[in-house]
């Protein structure tokens, strides 16, 4: 009789399914309940049992209401997923936990694709808000398995976080690319940019080249002005969809932003202003003190060595970055971009490493939200 549940009958969404792959992953880590329910050959399916019951007039044991439908979650830190997977997810974060999370569509990239920003808070007045985003270069996928890793470890047990947690407005924003990220699923592994058109041809932009606070500075040493370059910066700073709507998701916020983490990979590194000069940043120690407090978090947790400084300090001149203009423009004090795992592996990071990578994180930020609770420090950068 446990057939008659409602529970036992299946519904796969096919909107959640990506791909035969997907589906046929799905089906190898479901349960025995499940693999009934999907009815081997020659072996009576949940369905046939009720039609069988139905005709020997076992009517009335039959539930009459319509079979509640049983989500499909095909989310998970053992592999990297589509964005549909990804869309899907934040979706069912807002059906899980309606009272503190809110999916928004914050633009729309170059060919018309959702750019989907999940937000969770408790709605109090007071909090500061926070910033992450992820795959804004589309290869580093396990950027965005670490932000939504954060998006879960942050809205289950919400209530049962630390103060330092719950008094901010985090707003996850898992592919900031999504052409891009699609194209780097289907096509090229190895894709950057996003997937513009500009003279006459779809060359794709380097979003973290294309803001507008030192744009186009140092001329190919911090981007470039080719359009064919991996780092092109753009015609013009913001001229993509996908940077102007992190411009206006930021400016247009109620609650002023105090943090602003960027995730990248794979240099494992913790990297603050400047990135389009040499000269220290105005609040150069403290970001430094911040970002170690993140670097040891990690260290504790799993042994990863993260190195901390600046742009310049650790990497290569970067004109045009996200975190030199949330910094400087949008005056977020804290304002840091996370090199991922790893350097061994580079973009392909093998997925037995994503549990641990995101866990080593969740640490990190959850260090640096205390560490910044904690500290009366004043900015020079802000007003
Ligand atoms: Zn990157």
């Amino acid at each position: 009789m446990e057939l008659y549940s409602g529970d036992a009958y299946l519904s796969i969404k096919s909107d959640l399914l990506g791909s035969d792959e997907e589906e046929e992953k799905y089906k190898s880590e479901s349960g025995t309940q499940t693999q009934k329910c999907l009815s081997n050959k020659g072996k009576l399916s949940s369905n046939s049992i009720m039609k069988a019951s139905i005709s020997s007039g076992l009517k009335q044991i039959i539930p009459t209401n319509k079979p509640k439908r049983r989500r499909v979650k095909l989310m998970n830190w053992k592999r990297y997923h589509k964005l549909n997977v990804i869309y899907s997810f934040l979706d069912e974060l807002e059906r899980d936990y309606p009272a503190i999370c809110t999916v928004s569509v914050i633009g729309k990239s170059v060919e018309g694709r959702d750019i989907k920003m999940l937000k969770i808070s408790n709605s109090d007045a007071s909090n500061a808000a926070v910033w992450l985003d992820a795959s804004i270069h589309s290869r580093e996928w396990i950027s965005t398995a670490v932000v939504t890793y954060l998006a879960e470890f942050i809205a289950k047990n919400f209530q049962k976080h630390p103060n330092s947690i719950t008094n901010k407005d985090w707003h996850i924003v898992p592919v900031l690319n999504p052409d891009g990220y699609v194209f780097s699923h289907t096509k090229d592994r190895m894709w950057r940019k996003n997937r513009a058109h500009h003279e006459g041809e779809r060359v794709g932009v380097d979003l973290n080249r294309n803001f507008s606070y030192g744009w186009g500075n140092n001329g190919d040493q911090g981007s470039s002005g080719e359009p064919t370059n991996v780092f092109y910066r753009g015609p013009a700073p913001f001229s993509e969809p996908e940077t102007a709507a992190v411009r206006d998701t930021i400016l247009g916020s109620a609650s002023p932003f105090k943090v602003f983490l960027s995730f990248h990979s794979y240099f494992e590194l913790i990297i603050f202003p400047w990135g389009y000069k040499c000269e220290p940043c105005p609040d150069y120690l403290h970001l430094m003190e911040a970002g170690t407090v993140m670097a040891r978090a990690i260290y504790e947790c799993t042994g990863m060595i993260y190195k901390v400084g600046s742009t310049k300090d650790l990497t290569y001149f970067a004109c045009g970055t996200s975190t030199d203009w949330s910094y400087a423009i949008a005056k977020i004090p804290y304002s840091f971009m996370i090199e991922l795992r790893s350097k061994k592996y580079r973009f392909r990071l093998p997925k037995d490493q994503i549990s641990e990578t995101c866990i080593e994180i969740s640490h990190a930020v959850t260090s640096l939200m205390d560490f910044i609770d904690n500290t009366k420090f004043k900015f020079k950068s802000k007003k």
